[in-house]
Parts: structure tokens; sequence; C-alpha cells
């Protein structure tokens, strides 16, 4: 029988439903976070997550298809909102030699200030976070991994660049190995956002 989370009566008998309903609670509040900081700067909120995104992320993932990938939107949605980036010069791209349809995209030194004032937008969120014990962070890193996983996996998010979807990565007797750095991982140090992330062979 399905379960609707947002049953009340059912929810109060399941804790899946209520922890479905807490991570829909805390994607609220990463929504109006973002979009008081958009507010603020007269942004869109996916204006500033590409400035943010493309403030840490290497060249090569800098281009509009990646970015579309990563924010699970349309090129033509991206494409849009980089446009106005550029307009406002927080943006430059430089094209690709080998295919002049294809570009890259960097910060311009504006973009980069107002890149690095918005990427704090999430701080009040590690606050609350801040006050749980270790075991309790390193429980919470990896139920939301295993979360995350199993949604790429099914399809329902694109892009990961977490341990568990690397090709670097392998568990033996319990403990998380990375070949790349050649190095046990312990259950805190499990990576969400690796810049070392490589996708496994046919992905
Ligand atoms: S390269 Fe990065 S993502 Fe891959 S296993 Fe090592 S630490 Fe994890």
């Amino acid at each position: 029988m399905k379960h609707s989370s947002f049953n009340v009566t059912e929810q109060n008998q399941r804790i899946e439903s209520r922890i479905v309903v807490a991570l829909e609670r805390i994607s609220e509040a990463f929504r109006v976070l973002l979009w008081n900081e958009s507010k603020e700067r007269s942004l869109s909120p996916i204006q500033i997550q590409i400035l943010i995104f493309i403030q840490f992320h290497s060249t090569e993932k800098c281009k509009i298809s990646y970015l579309a990938d990563e924010f699970n939107m349309t090129k033509a949605t991206i494409s849009d909102s980089v446009r106005v980036l550029l307009a406002k010069e927080m943006l430059s791209k430089e094209t690709d030699p080998s295919d002049s349809r294809s570009y890259t995209l960097s910060l311009t030194n504006q973009g980069r200030i107002v890149a690095k004032e918005v990427s704090f937008f999430a701080s009040a969120l590690e606050k609350p976070i801040d006050k749980l014990s270790a075991e309790e962070k390193s429980t919470m890193l990896n139920g939301l991994l295993n979360l995350i996983h199993d949604l790429n996996r099914s399809g329902v998010i694109s892009i990961q660049r977490m341990c568990y979807s690397c090709s670097n990565y392998s568990k033996e007797n319990g403990e998380h190995y990375c070949n790349l750095l050649k190095s046990v991982l312990a259950d805190n140090e499990l990576r969400v956002d690796c810049p070392e992330h490589q996708l496994p062979a046919g992905n």
C-alpha cells in the first residue's frame, strides 16, 4: 500500500514519512535563504547558484550543458540566466577553438566579489548543525549520502560528485577507501562534492 508522507495521521505512525517531511522543511529553508539573497542582489536564485558553482568548480565544468545537468534544468533556462550575468558583467565566456558553439564561463572581477558574498547564503544552516555531537553529524552525513546516492541511481537527481558514485571508492571489511588518495576515509570524511571525483567507466 502506498503512503503519503504528508498525510498527518499516517506520518505520525511512520518515521520514514516524518523524515521526508523534515527534509521538505529543510528544502524550504534553502529556498527562503536563497530567495532573500536573491531579492537583496536583484539576481534570480539560479543566477546566484551559477555564480557560486563557477566560483568553486574547475573550468571544464563551467559550461551550459554541465550547469543544466547540475541544476536539473534545461539548457535554455541556464542560457537565459547566463545571458543576464554576461550582460551584468559578472561572467565572461571563452569560446572553444574546436567548436564555436561551445564555450566555458568564468567570473569577472565583479562576479568574483558578488559570488564570494552570496556563497554564504546558507550559513544559517551551519549554526544548528554545529550544535550536534560529532557522532550525530557523522550519522546525519551518512544518512544523507545514502539518500542522495539512491536518488541519483533512480534518476531523480542528476550529477553527483560523491564518494559513493566515484570509481576511486571502494569498501572493504566495512572500511571506506579512496584509491586516489590511497587513504581510508572515516565515516565523517566521506565527500559530497569532490574535485577529484571520477565517474566509473560507462557513465
Ligand atoms: S576521489 Fe574523491 S570522491 Fe572519489 S573516492 Fe576519493 S575522496 Fe571520494
